[in-house]
């Protein structure tokens, strides 16, 4: 037997991260290097050998990328939150609702305990709740790279199946989501075959009522293409009070797969959408 050969993953060297700038200057210094938070995606594809990374550098102890924070119009919430804390922040629930909608819906307790908010963001799973929910809300992410802190769109985020706009020397430190106001209206549903796992399909909505009408409609479908996708035809149509789902067959066009065959994605998209639309013309309670 070779060495390494008796652990799951490939070998690989650790270090643990003492600030920001630290974990850049790592990962300038070891090109093959990760950042390891959560370790709920990360850990699993080292044990199933579809990545192997020579060094693994730990950001667990980084308490600056844990903080909650309402800075001027904006909730901050850093890139190590866990899911389970963002789950129970007040701050959360009261200014960024569509956030706390969709954070039940990610995995079991036992994840959603140990996986970040950051670490679920750079991951970019197509079928995972919160890149589809930062690009609801038009949020944005702020980076830290070896030119110093940027944000970036959520918009401009999401390039691609597990690619974002983060460069190979980059950490994410936090997201940054407008506070709700009492115009704000948002909406979440997905379908999943069993509560807690990945999404077959999955929409994130945010829009503003201005008394009469909803205006700056965003939705963001999930599960039905390599990245969260907005559904700029049904967005309009939701505005101009046509039927968004008939809208949708220009908007989406899934794979099928073992799950559920692409007309069925279909279909299932224009039921949440539905439901969805639904939940975005209630009031604010
Ligand atoms: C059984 C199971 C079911 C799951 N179901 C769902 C689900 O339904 N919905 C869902 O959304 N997720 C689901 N997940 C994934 C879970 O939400 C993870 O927590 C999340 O995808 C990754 O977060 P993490 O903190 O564990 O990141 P890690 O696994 O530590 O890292 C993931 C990747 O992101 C990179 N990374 C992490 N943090 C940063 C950072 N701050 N800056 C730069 N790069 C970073 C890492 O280098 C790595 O490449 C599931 C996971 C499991 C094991």
């Amino acid at each position: 037997m070779r060495e390494g050969d008796a652990l799951k993953p490939a070998p690989f060297g650790y270090a643990k991260a003492t600030s920001v700038e630290h974990a850049v200057a790592l990962l300038g210094q070891y090109t093959d290097s990760r950042i390891l938070a959560g370790g709920q995606s990360l850990i699993a594809t080292l044990n199933m050998r579809l990545s192997a990374p020579k060094l693994l550098i730990d950001i667990n102890g980084l308490d600056e990328l844990r903080r909650i924070a309402v800075v001027g119009d904006w909730l901050e919430i850093g890139a190590l939150v866990r899911h389970a804390e963002a789950e129970r922040s007040g701050d959360v629930a009261r200014h960024a609702p569509l956030i706390a909608l969709a954070l039940p819906h990610i995995a079991h307790p036992a994840i959603r305990n140990r996986g970040t908010i950051g670490g679920s963001l750079a991951y970019a799973d197509p079928a995972a709740e919160l890149p589809a929910c930062l690009l609801a809300l038009g949020g944005e992410l702020v980076v830290a790279g070896k030119g110093g802190k940027r944000t970036i769109k959520a918009d401009d985020f999401f390039k691609g199946l597990f690619e974002t706009a983060l460069a190979p020397g980059d950490v994410l430190t936090a997201i940054r989501i407008s506070v709700a106001r009492n115009e704000s209206r948002c909406g979440f549903a997905e379908l999943a075959r069993r509560h807690g796992d990945y999404a077959l399909v999955g929409l994130a909505a945010a829009a503003r009522h201005d008394g009469k009408e909803l205006r700056d409609v965003r939705l963001a479908f999930f599960g039905v293409g390599a990245t969260a996708i907005r559904a700029r035809t049904a967005e309009a149509a939701v505005a101009l009070g046509t039927d968004p789902v008939a809208a949708l067959a220009r908007d989406l066009d899934p794979e099928g797969d073992v799950q559920a065959s692409a007309a069925a994605r279909k279909h299932l998209a224009g039921v949440l959408l539905r439901r969805v639309v639904a939940q975005l013309t209630e009031p604010r309670p």
